[in-house]
């Protein structure tokens, strides 16, 4: 259930109607606008009467939301979310670049990542210290040691951090070391881990799932969302398809349908989309086309050693060129980098 109020609404109205959807056993979500203030009421909406909202004070128009999601919908902020983290605003005019390795590996690899990053004009550098890898025999990240680097590393270069947390008993450290904590494909329904990420006050990456549908998507946003952080960034990162010369389905299709259906800003990671490096440049340029709010590329110093994803990781050199690109592709669609 969605309630719009006027625009210039008094706080006592708005007060009224939190309060009157409480007593209906609705849990309420605000959204404080620009213009318009919004609240999300979750709860018995078969059992509500949208007009009778519509006849308190204040309030302009109330709705049923029909789709299995609610806070994630668009309708619950149609102006659209912008995550700030720490000034540096996703979801916004600027698209933000994020790069970096696929594992922090090193205090040397992922300082040097850092000055790439920086020099191409980046805002974010991530590098995985948990790795969900395929086999149990592959490496499995340097843990928390790993995020000590990746910390270091980016205040020497003033960087925000992004790294994955694999499991709900790592948030903590995550919180610790990292600005942005990225839930992974294989974890997009770890309903769990998704639960008490709705507890943390820090940016949440979700990445879709390698067989999720975009409603899944969103309804896994949904969880986050409920316990009360509206701070999401979904990532289109390629799904499984039958196609086998690519890792995996670059679905650009996504990022226009996701600004359709959410509020919420959406980034792409080619380098998962597509797993090949003379792949990734291509696909960058087409998300940032599409309306992508920011890139997440893997980028390594000496890609032939990385001790992982080093196939699809971008040489120095290219990152360089590809950001010279994206600034071309963001300004002609009307946004900046
Ligand atoms: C990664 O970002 O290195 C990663 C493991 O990504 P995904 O969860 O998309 O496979
Ligand atoms: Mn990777």
């Amino acid at each position: 259930m969605i309630v719009v109020m006027e625009e210039g609404a008094a706080e006592a109205q708005v007060q009224a109607v939190i309060d009157r959807l409480v007593e209906m056993d609705f849990t309420v979500h605000r959204s404080t606008g620009v213009v318009h203030t919004v609240l999300g009421g979750v709860g018995p909406e078969d059992r509500v009467d949208p007009k009778e909202f519509e006849a308190m004070e204040g309030v302009r128009e109330c709705h049923r939301i029909m789709s299995p999601y609610k806070l994630a919908s668009r309708h619950f902020r149609p102006s659209g979310t912008v995550v700030d983290v720490k000034g540096v605003k996703i979801g916004g005019d600027e698209v933000v670049l994020m790069a970096g390795p696929c594992s922090v590996e090193s205090q040397e690899q992922i300082t040097r990542c850092a000055q790439i990053v920086a020099e191409a004009g980046g805002k974010v550098i991530r590098g995985g210290a948990f790795k969900p890898r395929s086999s149990p025999y592959s490496f499995q990240g340097l843990g928390e040691a790993g995020l000590a680097m990746l910390r270091e590393a980016a205040d020497a270069c003033k960087l925000l951090v992004i790294s994955e947390v694999m499991d709900a008993v790592q948030i903590p450290l995550l919180v610790k070391y990292s600005d942005i904590l990225q839930v992974g494909a294989r974890n997009m329904q770890n309903f769990t881990m998704l639960r008490e990420l709705g507890k943390v006050r820090k940016p949440v990456l979700l990445k879709r799932g390698i067989a999720a549908t975009i409603e899944e998507l969103l309804l896994s946003a949904e969880y986050i969302l409920s316990g009360g952080n509206y701070e999401i960034i979904l990532c289109e990162r390629g799904i499984r398809t039958f196609e086998s010369y690519t890792r995996n389905t670059m679905d650009i299709s996504a990022i226009p349908v996701v600004k359709k259906l959410s509020h919420l800003p959406i980034v792409a990671d080619p380098s998962h989309g597509t797993g090949r490096r003379e792949q990734v440049i291509p696909m960058a340029r087409a998300a940032v086309a599409a309306g992508a709010d920011g890139l997440l590329v893997e980028m390594h110093p000496d890609p032939d050693h990385a001790l992982s994803d080093g196939a699809q990781s971008l040489r120095p050199e290219q990152l360089m060129e590809l950001a010279g690109q994206l600034r071309t592709i963001a300004s002609a669609v009307g946004r900046r980098m």
